[in-house]
């Protein structure tokens, strides 16, 4: 069972360890993994912008770090608004199956936005199409 809102507190709390200090936009992302533990992540910003990292996908890079292969939910919490993945994390997120994701604003964290993976990245390119 997942715990939704210890998931989103995760994403919260590692938030507060974002560096960003470019963009000045923190983001927490924590993944429940299929044995029910939870792995966080947060964005990693450089003075050459195009090789920052996101939230999710540094969760995904410890995730795996630890052995974990399958995860059950996503939450991210950035800004005032809740935020979606963007684009190469969805895809780097697809390739460990399907998920729920939860999006939520940092002050409401009750009341997220929830999505499928498969609804936010559909038709999506994934281990079976690349066979
Ligand atoms: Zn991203």
């Amino acid at each position: 069972m997942i715990d939704m809102a210890a998931l989103i507190d995760a994403a919260f709390e590692v938030k507060k360890r974002s560096y960003s200090p470019y963009s000045q936009f923190a983001v927490g992302a924590a993944l429940w993994c299929e044995d029910g533990s939870i792995v966080v992540g947060c964005n990693v910003e450089n003075a050459s912008y195009p090789v920052s990292l996101c939230a999710e996908r540094a969760a995904v890079a410890a995730a795996v770090a630890l052995g974990h292969r399958k995860f059950l939910a996503l939450a991210v919490v950035a800004g005032q608004h809740p935020v979606t993945p963007c684009g190469a994390c969805r895809q780097v997120l697809r390739e460990f199956g399907e998920m729920t994701v939860f999006c939520a604003a940092a002050d409401d964290l009750q009341h997220p936005e929830v999505y499928e993976l498969s609804a936010l990245l559909p038709h999506s390119f994934d281990l079976e199409a690349s066979r």
